[in-house]
């Protein structure tokens, strides 16, 4: 007797704001694992926006979703049937896998989670997993942070951006200041997380703003968002201020390209150093961030928050409204129980 699964499929390429039309939930059958697979009941999975740039035909730094195919992104579940020697059955895991409730998998592309006491499976798609990572990564290495910067990060209040700001706080920043999108972001970043200060970007010219929360200049700029935000960054720098170049949410359902910042001379007269990088080319960063993290978490240090829906077939529901902004701190999709 054949058994069915779910999944979610591409159905059309979006121009501009991705809708509902673009994708579609298909029951399909699960084949039976071969030697070296792996059957896998997914607890959690991941929506994030590089998967924006996922659903266009042209290149993106991440491999495109193909039309009427199964999307792919990051989930943790739990090995239910396994058929390979290197992963036993109860394991839990890290995939990069289909929008799926169950599935097959190579056992060699499955990572053995660690089960640690008080850490939930979702940690590891969000503080221990990809957007840690690519906080420690973009602020430590390409900033290259130190102690007394004055810091600033746009898209504070999400997966990256609070982790940042926190890891900032918590190695000795003079003062890190966040924009986020609406009043209850902002408040939870000074009240919770110790920002010393941040705006929401909808109350004015964001240059206005950062001039206002960081009168003597920033030294480090984490950019999430690009556009008007780099814009004032380059603005608000002191000579050789260092910005680590993450993401640029303000533009990814662009359908023309967006103009650049009007004040790139600055850079050249202030010595900045503007930096892209991609979290994946960075794994070697993975021991020391994990050994750090995990003694904050710990100690109950880092402040930790996730926007958790319900169900596979909120998955889209869910990856639309993170576009839009309904998330604080990382957004998740849960798929069951572990
Ligand atoms: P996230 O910040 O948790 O979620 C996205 C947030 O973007 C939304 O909550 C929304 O918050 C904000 N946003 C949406 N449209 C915006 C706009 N027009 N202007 C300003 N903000 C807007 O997502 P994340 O996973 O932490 O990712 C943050 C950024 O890092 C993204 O740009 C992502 O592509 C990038 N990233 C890069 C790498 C890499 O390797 N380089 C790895 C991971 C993530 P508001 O309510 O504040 O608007």
């Amino acid at each position: 007797m054949p058994v069915t699964t779910r999944e979610w499929q591409l159905a059309a390429r979006p121009h501009g704001e991705p809708t509902p039309d673009d994708f579609r939930l298909v029951e399909t059958e699960r084949p039976d694992p071969g030697d070296g697979q792996v059957v896998v009941r997914m607890l959690v999975m991941s929506v994030d926006p590089y998967m924006r740039g996922r659903m266009n035909a042209g290149k993106s730094y991440a491999p495109r979703w193909e039309l009427d195919e199964p999307m792919r992104g990051g989930a943790v579940g739990r090995v239910v049937v396994s058929r390979s020697p290197a992963v036993p059955e109860g394991a839990l895991v890290l995939a990069d896998a289909a929008w799926r409730d169950v599935a097959v998998l190579d056992a060699a592309h499955v990572r053995v989670l660690p089960e640690l006491p008080g850490i939930p499976p979702s940690y590891h798609l969000g503080v221990l997993g990809m957007p840690g990572l690519t906080a420690w990564t973009g602020l430590f290495r390409l900033a290259e942070f130190r102690a007394g910067d004055t810091v600033f990060v746009s898209g504070a209040a999400g997966a990256v951006g609070s982790l940042v700001g926190q890891f900032s706080r918590l190695n000795g920043a003079a003062a890190v200041i966040g924009s986020a999108g609406t009043p209850e972001k902002v408040r939870w970043l000074t009240e919770e997380l110790g920002f010393s200060a941040a705006f929401d970007y909808h109350d004015g010219p964001v240059a206005d703003l950062l001039a206002a929360a960081a009168p003597e200049g920033i030294d480090v700029f984490f950019d999430n968002v690009g556009g008007e935000h780099l814009e004032a960054a380059i603005g608000a720098f002191k000579e050789h201020g260092r910005a680590a170049l993450c993401g640029a949410i303000s533009a990814y359902n662009a359908v023309e390209p967006p103009p650049g910042p009007r004040n790139m001379f600055l850079v050249v007269g202030k010595r900045l150093s503007l930096r892209g990088f991609i979290v994946s080319d960075h794994g070697d960063l993975q021991g020391e961030f994990v050994e750090k993290v995990s003694g904050f978490l710990q100690s109950g240090e880092l402040v930790v928050r996730e926007t958790v829906r319900e169900g596979l077939e909120n998955a889209v529901p869910a990856f639309l409204d993170l576009l839009r902004g309904a998330n604080t701190g990382k957004m998740v999709v849960r798929l069951g129980d572990s």
